[in-house]
């Protein structure tokens, strides 16, 4: 059964800009907490009343993101910002298999089922049901949602994939880890299926699939070896210190499934940003993916 609620757009753009994909709240976006000592403190930075728009056209584009709001600050000076230019070569052996990578484990579990389906004006995003996580390092990460970008945002040498899949999730300290796995053109999918059968007609349009029920490990590849690096949220205020893994093995979906998406929300992809002084590593998982 399917349910659609329509949600004025403005608000909706309003509060994922707020939020992030993207999409949940960084600490700079907080609200500092109340001064309780004598001295007045020093005036705080202006802060918008409500977040301010960006997309990714021309206008309020990728490369003015930094510009529009103090807020999105980062957006134009961070030196960890994500996505970055990845290279099948280079992660694959010698020192940067590190001992600390290869102890990693990462463990998705499956309970799961599609909540809702969200056509925020910027991407398809699903919220899903608490329960599955991610470890990494020894962290657990709760599963938030995940959503997609077409094309990829990560690139292969050089090049962006038709579709790329972010899984979101946040420690209980706030801080992000999000998986991103590359899709490819090719058979059919046949849980993505459901997605695009349930896909949102308009922007703003919130569709609720009652007694469906979606197996996460859906986006997963079966080889369990990833790229990590330390980056940002792709979407503002593009906070940094997030986890990235990116899965070396991508999924396919067909060129029908992949227009589904493309042609509601693409291109959403923000360009490739600097690596600066960051590294790319390796990432060999323990446990199982599925
Ligand atoms: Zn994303």
């Amino acid at each position: 059964m399917r349910f659609i609620s329509r949600t004025p757009l403005i608000p909706i753009m309003a509060v994922v800009a707020l939020v992030g994909a993207c999409s949940t709240p960084s600490p700079e976006a907080a609200s500092p907490a109340t001064d309780t000592v004598a001295v007045a403190p020093p005036a705080p930075a202006p802060v918008p009343a409500r977040p301010v728009h960006w997309g990714y056209g021309e206008e309020a584009g990728p490369a003015s993101w930094g510009s529009l709001s103090p807020v999105y600050a980062l957006c134009g000076n961070g030196k960890g910002q994500s996505p970055i230019a990845l290279t099948s070569g280079t992660a694959t052996s010698g020192p940067s298999w590190s001992f600390d990578y290869r102890t990693t484990r990462l463990a998705v579990a499956h309970h799961e089922h599609v909540e809702n389906l969200v056509d925020n004006g910027h991407t398809i995003q699903v919220t899903v049901d608490e329960g599955s996580t991610l470890t990494l390092n020894g962290t657990a990460y709760t599963l938030k949602q995940f959503h997609v970008h077409t094309p990829s945002e990560h690139t292969i040498d050089g090049k962006n994939m038709p579709m790329e899949v972010h899984l979101v999730h946040q420690d209980s300290a706030g801080n992000f880890a999000v998986v991103g796995v590359l899709v490819k053109e090719g058979a059919a999918n046949a849980n993505f299926a459901k997605l695009v059968a349930n896909l949102p007609a308009a922007k703003g349009d919130t569709v609720a699939v009652a007694g469906e029920q979606l197996d996460l490990t859906m986006h997963l590849p079966a080889r369990e070896k990833a790229y990590h690096y330390v980056g940002s949220l792709t979407t503002p205020p593009c906070s940094e210190n997030v986890q990235w893994l990116v899965l070396q093995d991508m999924i396919t979906l067909s060129k029908d499934q992949i227009q589904a998406f493309s042609s509601r929300i693409g291109p959403n992809n923000r360009p490739t940003q600097p690596l600066n002084t960051r590294t790319v590593s390796s990432v060999g998982l323990s446990g199982s993916m599925r």
